[in-house]
């Protein structure tokens, strides 16, 4: 750990996508505070040898590439593979880790983090989605401080200090909808991932920008609001607010309801994990009522958009069933986005690769792989068929 109380270090794992974008604005904005120890990059080489020549960290990790890829620029330590992300995670003078990796690649850092009784920072849902009661387990045995970065959560934890668990009623997620929040159903036949990718009110990376149209991410939002915050899945609700103003809320026993609201910027979950239990003053957007308003809610159109509902029932019914939802996902979202696979036949696959499979208990890490790696395999066997089948 950093022997400068004053400073302390982060190792910020997904340097180079949106979310470690959004985590390297708040650490330029307070250096005084936050010192990088650790980057990681998967492939853009280009992009972290650039960060690693501004931040000058202990080490930087490139995990999806080999030491005779590229020649780089900054002359500090070079680690290469992705066994080397927890060693990155794990190094002695970090306090804080963010990880912002995405897909299940991200859940051995959390894991680690949580063991090593450090705070973590995650953005990575889908560690938490995947790994759900081990990562509780690692959270009580280590002691490590876990404080959600997804923006829902962010807010629900913020309105949740300084209360008892039993004062809790209801948790709502809020849901701007997707870019198809008003498209009728048989339009959305025919919607291409350019369309996909052009969200609302959020600017983010490929796959979360997909699963944001096809609801997934909401309903990944509700299993990691169920292992962060203990509440059973009835009391988790869904309500579509397409401006974003409000990033979730909290309904208490006695009939108050706390809500948290501002600029849709993941650099405000990033301050507050970050900075948590303190309030970073900091210079975003200042919140404006009047420009926000009128604040409205709808109902989520389930029926059309079945990956919600898939999600929310694996969710619900657990054991190995949340890592296969994770890994169908995973890989309908990559062939959504190759062009392999349509819109509309997303589901399908999911629920195909999600019926060979019961809800029977995970034991341990071995387990969460195997089932990940057999998921994986059905749902692109089912890829190539529905492929066949169409022409795609
Ligand atoms: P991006 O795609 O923008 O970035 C992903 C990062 O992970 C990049 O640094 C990428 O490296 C790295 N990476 C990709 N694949 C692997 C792999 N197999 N092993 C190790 N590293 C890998 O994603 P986002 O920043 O949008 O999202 C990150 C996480 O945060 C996701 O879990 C997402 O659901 C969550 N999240 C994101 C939000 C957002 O606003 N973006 C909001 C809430 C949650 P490289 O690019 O160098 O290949
Ligand atoms: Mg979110």
């Amino acid at each position: 750990m950093s022997t400068d109380r004053q400073v302390r270090g982060v190792a910020l794992l997904g340097a180079t996508g949106s979310i470690g974008a959004a985590t390297l604005n708040v650490i330029r904005r307070h250096s005084e505070r936050f010192r990088v120890v650790a980057l990681t990059g998967h492939q853009n080489a280009a992009a972290l040898d650039a960060l690693a020549r501004e931040f000058d960290p202990d080490v930087a990790v490139l995990s999806g590439a080999s030491h005779d890829s590229f020649e780089p620029g900054w002359k500090g330590e070079w680690r290469y593979g992705e066994s080397e992300i927890v060693r990155a995670a794990n190094a002695p003078d970090v306090d804080i880790v963010v990880n912002a990796l995405v897909g299940i690649a991200g859940l051995e850092a959390t894991l680690a983090t949580l063991r090593e009784g450090r705070r973590l920072a995650l953005a990575n849902k889908e560690s938490l989605v995947a790994g759900g009661e081990l990562v509780l387990e690692a959270w009580r045995d280590g002691g490590g401080e876990l404080i959600p970065v997804d923006s829902e959560h962010s807010a629900i934890h913020q309105c949740l200090q300084g209360c008892e668990p039993a004062e809790v009623r209801r948790l709502f997620l809020t849901a701007s909808g997707g870019p198809f929040r008003d498209l009728p159903r048989e339009a959305l036949r025919n919607v291409q991932p350019e369309d996909a990718l052009a969200h609302p009110t959020w600017d983010m990376g490929a796959k979360i920008t997909v699963d944001s149209a096809t609801l997934a991410n909401k309903a990944l939002e509700v299993i990691e609001a169920h292992y962060l915050f203990g509440l059973p899945f009835d009391r988790i609700e869904v309500v579509v607010h397409p401006t974003s103003v409000v990033h979730s809320m909290v309904e208490f026993v006695d009939g108050s309801t706390l809500a948290q609201l501002g600029h849709p910027t993941m650099e405000v979950p990033v301050l507050w994990a970050l900075g948590f239990p303190r309030r970073l003053k900091d210079q975003m957007p200042r919140f404006d009522p009047i420009a926000a308003s009128p604040l409205s809610f709808e109902s989520l159109r389930v029926d059309d958009f079945p990956m919600f509902r898939l999600g929310v029932e694996a969710g619900a019914e657990g054991g190995k069933l949340p890592i296969v939802y994770n890994a169908a996902n995973e890989v309908v979202v990559a062939a959504f986005l190759r062009g392999t696979l349509s819109f509309e036949d997303l589901p399908s696959v999911v629920e195909e690769t999600l019926s060979h499979f019961s809800c029977e208990p995970v034991h341990g890490l071995d387990d969460v792989w195997q089932t990940d790696s057999d998921a994986r395999r059905l749902a692109s066997t089912a890829v190539e068929s529905v492929g066949r089948r169409t022409g795609t």
